[in-house]
């Protein structure tokens, strides 16, 4: 089933002209690989950046983005399972290629119990990029954002104060929304997220810490 909750439009123009953080990439290219709906919306709109008739000259992008692009809305190959020390992790197949290298990660612990998580390597952004487990019927602390969060759901789901969010589905939240998000009972949850902000993340590093 295709996912429910899709990044703006802006947001896929965005990448189609390559200015998205590298960290806000990811996360967007994780629900590329689940979304055959924003894979076509990424498709138009590449096509549309090169074409003529839309006056924006082709030299004018950056040297390969089109094939760049296009080889990363293609179905991705099947790679080896992803392992972090001795765990196989549970992740769909479709999002395996976009992760890095887990097994040398360190898991955090959180003040949260049943919650989890792996700071991923991200060079050159300016936001954190995150890796959450949840088990299934956890609930995170109330919190708010100091910056733009986008999230997305790679197994189970999530239910907060705003409805519902299941695999695949991508979610953008601003500095305005507070919200208690709890794992849906019957799957733990998995979900990749890149968070803007850094050390300013008061209200989460005060339970992402060690
Ligand atoms: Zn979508």
């Amino acid at each position: 089933m295709n996912p429910a909750h899709h990044p703006e439009e802006a947001r896929l123009m965005s990448y189609a002209l390559g200015r998205l953080d590298p960290s806000f990439r990811l996360v967007l290219e994780s629900h590329l690989a689940f979304c055959e709906v924003c894979r076509a919306r990424v498709s138009e709109s590449a096509a549309q950046v090169v074409d003529p008739v839309q006056d924006v000259p082709p030299q004018s992008l950056p040297e390969g983005l089109l094939s760049s692009l296009l080889s990363k809305v293609r179905a991705l190959p099947a790679p080896a399972a992803p392992h972090c020390g001795r765990e196989t992790l549970p992740l769909p197949a479709s999002v395996w290629p976009l992760l890095p290298e887990l097994a040398s990660l360190r898991w955090q612990g959180a003040l949260s119990p049943g919650f989890r998580f792996l700071r991923l390597p991200s060079p050159h952004s300016n936001a954190e990029l995150l890796l959450l487990h949840l088990r299934k019927g956890c609930r995170f602390p109330k919190h708010g954002h100091l910056g733009v969060e986008q999230s997305m759901i790679l197994c189970g789901g999530l239910q907060d104060e705003f409805g519902t969010l299941e695999a695949g589905d991508y979610e953008e939240s601003s500095t305005d929304k507070v919200h208690r998000p709890m794992a849906l009972p019957d799957e733990d949850c998995w979900l990749i997220s890149s968070v803007e902000g850094g050390v300013r993340f008061s209200g989460w590093r005060s339970w992402f810490q060690v």
